[in-house]
């Protein structure tokens, strides 16, 4: 089986082949926890989840670092506000940000370095490129010099004349020989060694910049050259172009072979969300409005293409509710059919041959939309031969694997370890606040949804009551 991807560095697909065999090699740049992370944000790691687990479903080992970005602006300004140091503030958002993670079901990656805990590593990449004349200082502050780089815009296709004609001065960037120079190292400012912010360096006390903290994790636990890099489109440039100039030229080694972005996820106006644009939903607003995690996990995973612009709306996270609901139906009736006494060869073909879609369309730049397109085709088909007593035990076999397959990259199926009364009370709210919204055909769907499951409903004075029918 090949498996291809689309790597920006080249502008097109590729065969993909691990340096090591049998062991991949993975960065994907983390958050930055100085907030809530937002639903757009968890698109992009339910992004690198499905790129690990096709991984692993490829029968790879993985090693993958999801970093964390501790150190950083608005992170130093908000603790300076509250008085706190800057771990005291990042660590609840740090530890709002993994819980969420794991309600979306990613799945456990093997480092998550903090850039805190790394500033040595840092230091002495800042070091190597002055040594080497890659870099230079300019009163407190250490800048690369883009200039000592010719590849640089190679990865983001764009030209150095055309960079530099379109760049901003900025008023504090005066000191810089050249507007594209950006920062290795930012000397001391008042109020940030109270705050925890401050490091010793040979070049002088100060913190790094953003760019190099990814540059010196990489290299600490995947060495100079390693196998996939990913992000989502904005990191691109200048983040993905300054760790490339940064690393290659401190290493001199290629950092990474391929290059992998993802697109964003948009509001239902179109536009990119983003806290700036104070159009964002954080995971825990959604559940708030009672959608189901795993719903909104198929959605942002299943429903469009990594490479393709997707909008959250309503109508989205319904339908993938809904989809998940149809999986999880067909799975409990084929854990409790009995085979027919007889297969139909032509069903067990035509479940084989879905099986092999699933993976081609997943091994095709991971395209989950498709493969989950083969799948409801197959379940379809499926379910057809269950009415007819077409499925005997070769069959179900073959259900029962194209399932399981399908579910090592969707993982949906299993239930919520949640009490029956917890659920049930949950679709109860989501009623009530569907009839608020007067949206009765939904009110109605979950009251049939509950009859379904052996629950009735009794709308009282009180409030509803529930009882098993
Ligand atoms: P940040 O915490 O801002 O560094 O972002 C963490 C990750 O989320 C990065 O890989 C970003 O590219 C990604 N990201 C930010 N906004 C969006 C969005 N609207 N849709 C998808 N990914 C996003
Ligand atoms: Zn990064």
């Amino acid at each position: 089986m090949t498996f291809l991807l689309h790597n920006t560095a080249s502008g097109g697909k590729e065969e993909f082949e691990p340096l090591e065999p049998g062991h991949v090699r993975l960065y994907t740049c983390g958050p930055t926890v100085w907030n809530f992370a937002h639903i757009g944000n968890f698109r992009t790691f339910l992004f690198y989840d499905l790129l690990r687990r096709h991984l692993r479903f490829s029968g790879y080992r993985l090693t993958h670092v999801v970093n964390i970005t501790d150190i950083e602006d608005r992170i130093i300004s908000h603790a300076t506000e509250r008085g706190v140091s800057i771990r005291e503030y990042a660590g609840p958002y740090e530890e709002a940000f993994l819980e969420d993670l794991a309600t979306i079901r990613f799945q456990g990656v093997e480092v998550m370095p903090r850039a805190t805990e790394h500033v040595p590593e840092m230091v002495a990449m800042v070091e190597k490129l002055l040594a080497k004349g890659n870099a230079y200082q300019a009163d407190a502050d250490v800048y690369y010099r883009v200039s000592s780089f010719p590849r640089y815009g190679e990865l983001a296709h764009l030209d150095r004349a055309g960079l530099k004609a379109g760049a901003r001065v900025a008023a504090d960037d005066y000191d810089k020989e050249d507007v594209v120079d950006f920062a290795l190292w930012k000397g001391e400012q008042p109020g940030e060694a109270a705050v925890g912010a401050v490091w010793e360096a040979p070049f002088g006390r100060g913190r790094p910049g953003w760019h190099i903290e990814c540059s010196a994790m990489s290299l600490k636990y995947l060495g100079p050259t390693f196998d996939i890099h990913a992000g989502g489109i904005d990191l691109l440039f200048p983040h993905h172009q300054n760790e490339v100039a940064q690393s290659e030229a401190a290493n001199e080694a290629p950092l990474a072979r391929v290059w992998l972005h993802s697109e964003h996820l948009a509001d239902a106006t179109g536009a990119k969300m983003s806290k700036r644009l104070g159009n964002v939903a954080t995971l825990r607003d959604l559940l708030d409005a009672g959608h189901d995690p795993v719903a909104i996990r198929f959605f942002l995973l299943a429903s469009a293409h990594y490479r393709q612009k997707l909008r959250l709306d309503e109508t989205g996270i319904r339908a993938a509710a809904e989809q998940v609901r149809r999986l999880r139906d067909f799975a409990a009736r084929v854990d409790r059919s009995q085979p027919a006494p007889a297969d139909d060869p032509f069903l067990v073909q035509e479940l084989e041959d879905a099986r092999h879609h699933y993976r081609a369309a997943l091994d095709d730049d991971l395209n989950l939309p498709q493969a989950v397109g083969y799948l409801f085709d197959a379940v379809r088909e499926a379910n057809a031969g269950l009415d007819q007593g077409r499925a005997g035990p070769a069959a179900l076999a073959a259900m029962r694997v194209l399932l399981d397959d399908a579910d090592q990259h969707l993982d949906v199926l299993k239930e919520e370890d949640r009490s029956l009364e917890a659920e049930v009370e949950r679709l109860i709210a989501e009623r009530e606040a569907a009839r608020a919204a007067r949206d009765f055909a939904r009110a109605d769907a979950i009251r049939e949804e509950l009859k379904a499951r052996g629950i009735s409903l009794e709308d009282t004075k009180e409030g509803v009551r529930w009882r098993p029918a």
